[in-house]
């Protein structure tokens, strides 16, 4: 908070009043702030695989494309440093545009719980053997406006999260709860789990518990910052909540917006 103060003077030399003026710089400061941080952390994270990609690409120019053994290796690594900048340019462009005021979902109306199943089906046929899905979801229709492309997005980013975090023979449950006004979707799992001090803090842009462990799962550190930018322009909100080395859970919630739809039903 800056003040800025007037002191009013009569001709007489008497003050008889003061003007203090409260300028709220902060949230102007903070924002300024939290850009540079941002454009700092992103230089950061397309530095580091391009640095990579340089030393692998100089070694393979200085001889190593000969060697049978090593260049395979070494063009795996460049693909895969290749392959997770191109994620996190996509993960970056989404969230400018969502960041950007004339911005807008493209909604429909879809039978959430069908389109859940369908959703997780896509997962169900790549995951590993002994990760162990579970649905718990109404078998009866719960018809909500979304943006379908957006809340998969969503769901992927969670859910992929779920499997890269399980241990083996891992359980990962689904739920879906409706309430009057609102459903809550949730997906659990038994996995390392994240420190309650760190539990909010893992929907900000590029923050990660282990900035290693999840490069190395190929993580950009903007899946929880998409998917909670999204749940927001729906009207919802998402949180997790999480025992170490028991398990996480991320919930989020969506309208379901019956007021509109009676209007309609009255008309
Ligand atoms: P990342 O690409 O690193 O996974 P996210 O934005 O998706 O980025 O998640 C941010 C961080 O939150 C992760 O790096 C990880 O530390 C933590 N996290 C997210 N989901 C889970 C989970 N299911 N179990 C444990 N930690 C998680």
């Amino acid at each position: 908070l800056r003040a800025s103060l007037s002191v009013i003077q009569k001709e007489t030399g008497f003050v008889n009043g003061l003007i203090v003026v409260l300028h709220d710089i902060t949230e102007q400061e903070k924002i300024d702030r939290e850009r540079r941080e941002f454009v700092a952390n992103v230089s950061h994270e397309l530095r580091t695989p391009l640095t990579t990609m340089k030393s692998y690409l100089e070694a393979l120019a200085e001889g190593a494309w000969q060697d049978k053994a090593i260049a395979p290796r070494f063009i795996e690594v460049i693909q895969t440093e290749t392959e997770r900048m191109i994620r996190l340019v996509n993960d970056l462009l989404q969230l400018s545009k969502l960041d950007s005021k004339d911005y807008k979902l493209n909604k429909s109306w879809v039978n959430f719980s069908e389109y859940f199943h369908k959703v997780i089906d896509r997962f169900e046929l790549t995951k590993s053997e002994n990760i162990t899905f579970v649905r718990k979801i109404p078998k009866e229709a719960i018809f909500i406006e979304i943006d379908e492309d957006k809340i998969t997005q969503v769901l992927d980013n969670i859910i992929s999260n779920a499997i890269k975090y399980s241990p083996q023979g891992g359980k990962i449950t689904f739920r879906v709860r409706e309430l009057a006004d609102e459903i809550i979707v949730s997906v659990s799992d038994e996995g390392v789990g994240i420190p309650k001090a760190d539990l909010a803090k893992v929907f900000e842009r590029f923050y990660r518990v282990d900035k290693a462990r999840s490069r190395k799962l190929g993580g950009t550190g903007l899946g929880l910052a998409i998917a909670k930018e999204v749940v927001i322009a729906h009207g919802g909100t998402i949180w997790a909540e999480s025992k170490e080395h028991k398990g996480t859970t991320i919930f989020f919630t969506l309208p379901l917006e019956r007021d509109q739809k009676d209007d309609w039903y009255d008309v």
